[in-house]
């Protein structure tokens, strides 16, 4: 190394990018756990003391009001989930009537999958029954969940999932190309749906929505996001993607990772208003049009907004935390939490670059436009590595089959965090710390 990189990648120099960091008094709302290199916030963000307040506010209204907080409380927890859709609207690009806090991700893909088979010629709900089956088109880096749930719709539906699950083969094992979206599309005439994720678990590739939907609409299939590893580090134009910016159909995503919303924090949805009249595959009463919803009528009263997608009473203590969380990442401004974090992710992979043997390799797309909020870092012996950071207090998590994930979340984490990590990383190998560990246990990373 000359002596100028010697200068660039140093201790002071992080310091120095934190000094001018426009966003770096947000990290004091946050809980970073004491001598601890938090990055995981892709998994589980950390808690931010708003969040907290938020929460403990509910809990308060709980003691004082009991059954009248759901009229009493401010806000009211009867339109809680419709009143944190308002906040999350600008995050996600859409307008307030078409997001909603509710259920998990795992089941709002159920019901939006079932929803829109449910739109489908080939379907037995669908208009026309007796049509060949439609295809449900995603990828083989998807996270499984995903997978688990369109498929279970299929055989709900009497299709067979190994027929019409169709997945997107990546070229290279880490990301996946737009371009064989479109190829698939051009070549099958029956995907009924397009469900990509937003940025891929594993490498981080962030896919372009735009794109994708264009593509799916011009074929006259629906175009549907997992947003988990998105919302909160990336800001988004659901409302506006396409090619006449007609809009994504539906998204889901979670609240407790860049959302900083607590472990298994209610999770969030989104269905373009064209579609408000489509009938919920997972129906319930809080989906009701909420001025009739009491009236007790055993015949489901559509809400006519993406609160229809709510199933049961929203989870109060599972909900809360989201609105404290929310408005913290509005007040730092998206756009300017999405430059913070590009700014992390391109000095962490640089350090990489520059500091880590050729045994490392970086996983996740350099191209901005490309990259979401983490960076995958492999090695032959990732999962050592992982434990052998967790014990020195550097918190990632580790991937099948050689990634170790790092996410320096932008709310709270700095410079020095990431130049920290990378020579913790260093030392590890350069010392064959990570030997000493088992090559592959169980369990929660
Ligand atoms: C985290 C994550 C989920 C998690 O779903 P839950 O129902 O909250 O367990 C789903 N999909 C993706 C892409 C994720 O990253």
């Amino acid at each position: 190394m000359s002596d100028t990189d010697t200068a660039r990648y140093s201790l002071a120099d992080a310091r120095e990018r934190d000094d001018a960091d426009p966003l770096a008094a947000y990290r004091d709302h946050f809980a970073v756990p004491d001598g601890e290199r938090y990055m995981d916030g892709n998994s589980l963000g950390l808690a931010p003391d708003t969040a907290v307040a938020t929460l403990e506010r509910v809990t308060d209204e709980w003691k004082e009001l009991a059954i009248r907080g759901w009229e009493a409380a401010d806000p009211d927890w009867f339109h809680y989930g419709e009143h944190l859709g308002d906040l999350l609207a600008p995050l996600v690009g859409a307008d307030g009537d078409e997001v909603v806090v509710a259920n998990s991700t795992t089941v709002n893909i159920h019901t939006l999958i079932g929803t829109f088979l449910d739109t489908l010629p080939g379907t037995p709900a669908g208009p026309d029954p007796s049509a060949d089956p439609p295809a449900v088109l995603v990828n083989d880096l998807d996270f499984p969940t995903d997978h688990y749930a369109i498929r279970a719709q299929f055989r709900q539906r009497g299709i067979d999932p190994d027929e019409q699950l169709v997945a997107v083969e990546s070229r290279d094992g880490r990301t996946v190309d737009e371009a064989d979206i479109e190829a698939t599309l051009a070549e099958r005439d029956d995907v009924g749906i397009v469900f990509m994720p937003s940025v891929l678990y594993r490498s981080g590739q962030l896919l372009d929505i735009d794109r994708i939907t264009a593509a799916a609409h011009e074929h006259g299939a629906l175009a549907g996001f997992d947003c988990a590893h998105s919302v909160g580090a990336v800001p988004h134009a659901l409302g506006d993607a396409g090619a006449d910016d007609e809009g994504a159909d539906f998204a889901v995503w979670c609240s407790y990772k860049y959302l900083n919303g607590g472990p298994g924090a209610t999770a969030g949805l989104y269905v373009h208003e064209r579609h408000h009249d489509a009938t919920p595959a997972l129906a319930g009463w809080w989906g009701n049009d909420k001025t009739t919803q009491f009236e007790m009528r055993h015949t489901y009263d559509h809400a006519g907004t993406a609160g229809a997608w709510q199933i049961g009473t929203v989870p109060m203590l599972s909900s809360a935390p989201i609105e404290g969380a929310t408005e913290l990442i509005r007040e730092a401004g998206i756009d300017r939490v999405r430059e913070k974090s590009l700014a992390l992710t391109d000095y962490l992979i640089a350090l990489v670059d520059e500091r880590l043997g050729d045994a490392f390799s970086v996983g996740t797309p350099r191209e901005h436009a490309r990259r979401g909020g983490h960076v995958a870092i492999e090695h032959p012996e990732g999962y050592r590595v992982s434990e052998a950071l967790r014990d020195r207090g550097v918190i990632v998590d580790f991937r099948p089959p050689n990634v170790v994930r790092v996410c320096p979340a932008p709310m709270y984490t700095r410079f020095e965090d990431v130049f920290r990590v990378v020579e913790t990383i260093r030392e590890v190998v350069e010392s064959d710390a990570h030997l000493e560990y088992d090559p592959r246990g169980g369990g929660v990373t």
